[in-house]
């Protein structure tokens, strides 16, 4: 007889591994199926997010910009560093170390809340059957009350642009590279493509960025984006916006990129080319052709607010489903389905889900944008504070950027919270926490905020959208 869980959960990323703790705490016999081998071959849990995602990328960051600040800002404070040198396979090693701890940790967690691991591919069957697939070949057939699918997403590929080992890479690759190519080209002007893109350019590579649109990150306020992009390309970015990549010749050790832009037809050679135009929805030999699991036009699993799929007590979660592919929707989706399952009351707030860009400085924002709520028709009141008039960003030496709030004219309701500056991805859960209880700008401006901090600009910001912001002729 096949064994049978009250819950399993297909993929162990930041959505399935969240939601199956979730669902054992709760007192649910679960099980988890993750088929991830990492580079060792060894099966991990994690998904994209802790092997090949946020993690690593952040491990990255974090290293080449503190290269550049020794580099190119210690000076300013008197410190004498004169011969920085960056070794990258130490920041490689490194970002391993990190990224083994976390995915062990997952491990562990599953152990001491009793979730049952299996390693190996998860395909949904009709009736609530799991059919499990070990990297051994063997198959066994697993029963449940409940199905959650959370097998995640991939990079998507464009034609022009083939894969082509050590060359052309895509996100996963650009967090392996052994030393830091002299040329470097990014297709793709997104979250992704920025982040690696910086990483790179600030260990020295000479980086384009190729942007099909015309506007630069165009769902953010566009107040923030032209600040953003002014910053970045001072920094040594090269920025190429309506710039459609069109082909690639390899030759030798060199890729060239021919691309469309409004001078015509151009080209431009790199020792490595990047590619992230985003990522696809990942149903490869997830579903059973009678599984009844439905999806939609674009290749996402079809489900409803609460997650529930066309099949009654089939669930799907994460970057599978419609909406922002981001680690911490993931997991609070997990938490939801959990908790449902369990018989709870839950909903995920799809309307302050924060976004952040960990370029330096970061870029965060939660809520409507300006240019959104204009198009809607919505009176706005916005208060902006620049962080060139924070005392605790000059002593930290990082002045660039601004807070922007916009709230609604008339009942004054906080409705987007927008931040470019150092630390912005911290800050912008002040905007989190306002607006997931409601607030008023004023109510924020009536809160004390300590001193000196970077979150002043949030209160000075809070305090302008009436126009009474203190540091501020
Ligand atoms: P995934 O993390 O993709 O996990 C899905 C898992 O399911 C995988 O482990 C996969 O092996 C497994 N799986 C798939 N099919 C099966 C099957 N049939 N059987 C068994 N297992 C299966 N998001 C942020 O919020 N912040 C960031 O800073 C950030 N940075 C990123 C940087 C990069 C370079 C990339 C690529 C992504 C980044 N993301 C970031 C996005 C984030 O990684 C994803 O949104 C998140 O991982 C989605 O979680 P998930 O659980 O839905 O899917």
């Amino acid at each position: 007889m096949s064994e049978k869980f009250d819950v399993i959960v297909i993929g162990a990323g930041p959505g399935g591994y969240v939601a199956a703790i979730r669902a054992a705490q709760l007192g649910l016999k679960t099980a988890c199926v993750e088929k991830w081998l990492n580079k060792d071959g060894k099966a991990v849990f994690g998904g994209t997010c802790l092997n090949v995602g946020c993690i690593p990328s952040k491990a990255l960051l974090e290293a080449s910009h503190k290269f550049a600040e020794a580099r190119d800002d210690f000076e300013e404070f008197g410190i004498e560093a004169p011969d920085v040198k960056m070794d990258v396979k130490k920041m490689i090693a490194r970002k391993d170390k990190i990224v083994n701890q976390l995915t062990g940790g997952i491990a562990m967690l599953f152990k001491a809340n009793g979730v049952t691991a299996f390693e190996g591919t998860g395909k949904v069957l009709s009736g609530k059957k799991v059919e499990v697939t070990g990297h051994d070949g063997n198959n066994q057939t697993l029963e449940a009350e409940n199905i959650i699918i959370a097998s995640g997403s991939v990079p998507a590929e464009i034609p022009p642009t083939p894969l082509t080992e050590g060359l052309i890479v895509d996100s996963t690759g650009a967090l392996e590279f052994e030393e830091t190519p002299k040329r470097l080209g990014v297709i793709g002007g997104g979250v992704i493509g920025l982040e690696l893109g910086s990483v790179w350019n600030r260990l020295g590579s000479e980086v384009t960025v190729f942007e099909a649109m015309d506007s630069f990150l165009a769902t953010a306020d566009q107040q923030i984006a032209k600040e953003t992009k002014k910053l970045l390309s001072k920094q040594g970015l090269n920025i190429e916006l309506s710039a459609r990549v069109t082909g690639s010749d390899i030759k030798d050790k060199e890729v060239t990129v021919k691309y469309t832009d409004a001078k015509g037809e151009q080209e431009k050679t790199f020792d490595k080319l990047i590619v992230c135009v985003g990522r696809r929805p990942y149903t490869q030999s997830l579903l059973s052709d009678d599984a009844g699991v439905s999806l939609d036009e674009r290749g996402f699993i079809y489900v409803d607010d609460h997650c529930r799929t066309s099949v009654p007590g089939v669930y799907a979660i994460g970057d599978v489903v419609r909406g922002p592919m981001l680690a911490h929707k993931a997991s609070e989706e997990g938490i939801m389905v959990a908790d449902i399952i369990a018989g709870h009351k839950a909903e995920v707030n799809y309307d302050v889900i924060p976004n952040v860009i960990y370029t330096f400085p970061e870029v965060a924002w939660v809520g409507k944008t300006e240019e959104e709520l204009k198009a809607d028709g919505v009176p706005v009141s916005t208060g902006v504070f620049p962080f060139s008039a924070i005392g605790r960003a000059m002593a930290n030496g990082c002045t660039d950027g601004m807070v922007k709030i916009i709230a609604h004219a008339e009942t004054d309701r906080i409705l987007g919270m927008h931040i470019l500056g150092q630390n912005a991805g911290e800050m912008i859960h002040n905007g989190v926490v306002a607006m997931e209880f409601g607030s008023s700008a004023e109510d924020l401006a009536l809160m004390c905020f300590a001193h000196p901090t970077l979150s002043e600009a949030v209160h000075e910001a809070a305090l302008s959208v009436d126009g009474h912001a203190i540091h501020m002729a």
